[in-house]
Formats: C-alpha cells, structure tokens, sequence
C-alpha cells in the first residue's frame, strides 16, 4: 500500500476516535443535568408528600380544637337543663343538646377519617423516601460512570492528539494538505472506503477503471462526487471477486 495513503488512513482513524470522544465529553454536561433533574424530582417528591402529612395534622387539630369548643358547650347545656323552670325552657335546651350531641359526632367521624388518612399520607412519605434513596444510590453511579467516561475521553483525546502530530510529521506535504482541505469541507471524514463499486460515504457508483485502481491501493484517488479520498480495506476479502471487469 502507498505509505502515505496508509498513514491517512491512521490518521482518519485518529480525527474519528477523536472527533467521537469530543461528543461524548461535550454530550456528558447534559446528562450531569439530567441526573440533577431527576434526583430534584425526587426530592420534591417527598417534600409534597411531607407537606400532606403537616396539613392533615394541623385539619385534625384545628378538628379536635372545634370538638372541645362544642363539648364545652354541651356540657353547659347540660348543667343548664338541671336548673330549667319551664317545659319550653326544658325543649330549647333539648334542641340545643341534640344539635351539640350531632355536631361532636360529626366532629369525631371526620377526625377518625383524618386519623386513618393520616396512616395512608405516612407510608405515602415512607414511600417517596425510599424511593429518593433509590435513586440516589443511581444517580450518583450513574454521576460516577460519566465522570469515568470523561477521563477516559480525555485520555483518549490527548492520546490521539500526541499521535497525530507523529503521524501528521511521517506524511507527505501534498497528502497531508489534500486531507486537511477535504477533511474541512466533508464534515472532518477525508479518508473513506470504497466496496463493491461504491463510495461508502457518499454512495457514489464509481467507474470500473477507477475502483480497479483503488483496489490497488497505490495513490491517492478521490471520489469524484464527495471528493473524500478512497482506499480499498484488503480485510474486505469479497472485493478481488467481485473485482469490476473494466472492459464491461
Ligand atoms: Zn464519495
């Protein structure tokens, strides 16, 4: 193979590993934020849940506070009965009993509800807590694999980037300034493979004569629609069979 067409081929290598480590580490801050959304969500989770539990309390207090108030004042009703003079006297304070006697049961009934309420608001608590507790202990694995990967990434990138100035160092000038021009105008993919016939990039049908000299391997060739420089991956064992008949 042509030196400089394989060191451009490394070099394709370098600029793709590199290029796909650049987007994971850029990708990572978004997903950091995710993370911080989702554990915000729990948490605000269990805030409500707790704020349930408070108002329910303070319902059933402000209840029992009512239900002593009318006891209170049944009692008096009661005391007021013992030292009535008249029978319509007797009949008013009668009514005024019953009424008191319906109200602390209707008090009692809606503090018995409160109470059980209460019992179902606090495993809703216990719930949203174990729950944040589970994610937390995700979050923060999930936190420490991406900060992993991005050291990783960031070896990777200060690897390749060592790499390439060597190999950039090994190639030819015209060589290396072709790929500099298509790797800038192709969205940084200079060097690509040509199969069966094709461009694998661009998807280009590539004349027989052309593809027959790619498959040599022994210059640069550019596909003349993409411009991307071709090569022929001699792993691709198929490609000699299928070798294009140029008289055809
Ligand atoms: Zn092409």
């Amino acid at each position: 193979m042509l030196p400089d067409l394989e060191r451009l081929i490394q070099l394709q290598r370098l600029d793709t590993a590199a290029d796909e480590a650049r987007r994971t580490v850029d990708g990572i801050p978004s997903r950091i934020e995710d993370l911080d959304t989702r554990l915000t969500a729990s948490t605000t989770a269990v805030d409500a849940a707790r704020t349930c539990v408070e108002d329910k309390k303070n319902e059933r207090q402000a209840g029992e506070k009512s239900l002593a108030e009318v006891q209170g004042r049944l009692s008096r009703f009661k005391e007021q009965l013992m030292a009535v003079k008249t029978n319509k006297e007797y009949t008013a304070v009668q009514h005024e009993i019953a009424t008191a006697e319906a109200e602390v049961q209707r008090l009692e009934d809606t503090i018995l509800e409160h109470m059980l309420e209460a019992d179902d608001l606090a495993a809703n608590v216990e719930a949203a807590e174990r729950a944040l507790q589970a994610d937390r202990v995700e979050i923060e694995r999930d936190r420490a694999a991406l900060e992993t990967t991005r050291a990783e990434m960031e070896r990777t990138l200060s690897g390749t980037s060592n790499e390439r100035v060597t190999l950039t160092g090994h190639i030819g000038a015209a060589a290396r300034e072709l790929f500099e021009a298509v790797a800038r105008q192709r969205g940084g993919i200079a060097v690509v493979e040509a199969r069966d016939g094709h461009c694998t990039v661009c998807h280009v049908r590539l004349r027989p004569q052309v593809f027959n000299q790619i498959l040599r391997n022994t210059e640069l060739i550019q596909c003349e629609s993409c411009m991307r420089i071709l090569y022929h991956d001699p792993n691709d064992g198929g490609a000699r069979a299928r070798e294009h008949d140029p008289a055809r």
